[in-house]
């Protein structure tokens, strides 16, 4: 909740608990505290601006990004989806640990505010089409082996799976398919069973 698109994300979330059936609590998370009382079985990480997100993540008021980090290494297995900046951070963490996925990552690489874009892109994870709203968006540069392509912009990779981990350098919650984040539910409801 320290900066991006986050009422947009939980309205995609509940819409998406709605359309599969599965029922979900949404925590809101400011600081590391919020992050060990709420006790989530998986995470977005909305898009929005990395860097505000690293400076107020990492500030002594809030400490929340370690937080999450540590969060997400502790249980390979824990869904996490990343939108765009979200997506930026997963890929390049910068706090001196392994990239959360493996995939590297070029930021506001389309270009700027005005080079913001819409299309219909490729989703082998959701086997159709699904609009894809692109906001400075992000560019993978390098997919690692260990990684899955899972969504494409003709030869673009605008998606990546690492095992239960998702990055996506478009914003999935702004368009009215909840595929993405029906995902996310249906894998924390398998890990967790
Ligand atoms: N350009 C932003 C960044 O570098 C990402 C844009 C977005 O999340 N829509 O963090």
């Amino acid at each position: 909740m320290l900066q991006g698109a986050r009422h947009v994300h939980m309205a995609a979330l509940n819409a998406a608990a709605e359309s599969s059936g599965i029922n979900i609590e949404i925590h809101e998370l400011r600081k590391a505290a919020d992050l060990s009382q709420a006790k989530p079985d998986a995470l977005v990480f909305p898009g929005g601006e990395s860097t505000t997100m690293r400076l107020t993540g990492n500030d002594a008021a809030s400490r929340l990004l370690p937080a999450i980090f540590d969060w997400i290494r502790t249980d390979p297995t824990r869904p996490v989806l990343g939108t765009c900046a979200g997506a930026i951070l997963l890929c390049d963490p910068r706090d001196g640990g392994e990239p959360l996925i493996a995939a590297e990552i070029d930021r506001n690489a389309f270009g700027s505010q005005v080079d913001s874009f819409q299309s219909a892109l490729k989703s082998s994870l959701l086997a159709r089409d699904f609009p894809g709203v692109f906001i400075r968006a992000p560019r993978f540069t390098n997919v690692g082996d260990s990684s899955e392509v899972v969504a494409t912009l003709g030869e673009e990779v605008v998606g990546v799976r690492f095992g239960n981990r998702l990055a996506l350098t478009f914003h999935p919650e702004l368009s009215n398919d909840n595929g993405f984040h029906q995902w996310l539910l249906e894998t924390t409801k398998e890990v967790t069973a």
